[in-house]
């Protein structure tokens, strides 16, 4: 089968590699699309401590069952089409025993203990059938819009977390793919106004589609006096850092109206994770500080509802669709900014037919 193999930093190549042999227990996905994932691109350029080179990457996968493993005993058919988020809980720590399975201890992922999906085919091993994440994409659901769940998912629980409701308003810094999403939520949620905030004059162009109140060039204005102009003063509800800004955190904390949630939803880089948040503001302020990373499995069954019924418009945000073949050219694209979400289709032919 032809699969994209990561040698070394910068140097990966589309190659023909043995199609995997269905796992016991496991499954054997045919791919039918693989997102493109910020920490991809990061990887390509880095590397990763969880990634051994050479491997396969690639974790926002759909793809069809093509064939199950001895003894296998999950709920998914052959021909079914399925959508696969990475993460495999570990089932027995106490967040696990608790229900948080976002805050497992011991969790690993596909495309790191286990080959990724920009491939033609993908084997989905015995521990992510009883403890992965992976859910039917609905039916109706464009396979290709199915693959991006799984950022999508950890939207969700930022904003479940959050609690994102009809009466606030909503700053979303940092307008990439995962601010538009951010931006769809609150919609969706009932937000009374969404601001949406980026540098980048193209971003924000691209943002306007999803539907914020306000746009902000942060890189013209001073972000957090827009945001009280904008807000009679008073600051919003709830801000959102879609982004890895240290700065933005600090904006975030000064733009919070009293009694408002602040949701750290962007990582910082290691060596720039402690910006200088003004503590009093956070104090006097009432503030909430929400720490929030990756999803429970009900996040992403939510997520491909909400991609299913169009309450997140999941074919806009798919901007860039490539064969597997043309995956440097879309990486390029990707690392130039020109994409907002970009999947690479491994059976290009039968896509289209
Ligand atoms: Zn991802
Ligand atoms: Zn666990």
């Amino acid at each position: 089968m032809r699969a994209v193999v990561v040698n070394a930093p910068m140097d990966f190549g589309v190659r023909d590699v043995p199609v995997p042999l269905c796992p016991d227990g496991g499954m054997l996905l045919k791919v039918h699309a693989c997102g493109l994932c910020g920490s991809d691109l990061r990887t390509l350029r880095y590397g990763h401590r969880r990634v051994t080179l050479p491997w396969i990457i690639g974790h926002e996968i759909s793809g069809t069952v093509v064939g199950t493993g001895s003894d296998y005993g999950g709920p998914w058919r052959e021909g079914e089409m399925l959508s696969v988020g990475p993460v495999v809980y570990c089932g027995r720590c106490d967040f696990c025993a608790a229900g948080r399975f976002e805050l497992c201890e011991d969790y690993r992922e596909i495309a790191q203990a286990w080959p990724g999906g920009f491939a033609q085919y993908v084997a989905i091993p015995e521990e992510a059938v009883r403890l992965g994440t992976i859910q039917h994409v609905p039916p109706g659901l464009d396979p290709a819009v199915a693959a991006i769940a799984e950022p999508i998912s950890s939207c969700v629980n930022a904003q479940e977390r959050g609690a994102v409701g009809l009466t606030d308003t909503v700053v979303v810094i940092g307008a990439g793919p995962i601010g538009c999403v951010h931006v769809c939520l609150a919609r969706a949620r009932g937000a009374a106004a969404v601001i949406a905030a980026d540098v980048l004059p193209g971003r924000l162009e691209l943002c306007r589609r999803f539907g914020p109140d306000h746009l902000v060039n942060a890189a013209e204005a001073d972000l957090v006096e827009e945001v009280k102009r904008l807000t009679g003063g008073k600051g919003a509800e709830v801000v959102i850092t879609a982004n890895p800004v240290p700065e933005t955190q600090v904006q975030a904390v000064e733009m919070a109206r009293k009694g408002g949630r602040v949701l750290l939803f962007g990582g910082l880089p290691k060596d720039r994770s402690r910006p200088g948040l003004d503590m009093n503001a956070v104090h006097y302020n009432a503030l909430t500080l929400i720490g929030t990373t990756t999803f429970a499995p009900r996040h992403q069954m939510t997520a491909l509802r909400l991609l299913a019924d169009g309450r997140i418009p999941g074919e806009r945000l798919v901007s860039h669709r490539f064969p597997l073949e043309d995956f440097a050219e879309g990486v390029r694209l990707a690392f130039e900014g020109e994409v907002l979400k970009a999947v690479f289709l491994p059976h290009p032919d039968e896509a289209e037919a």
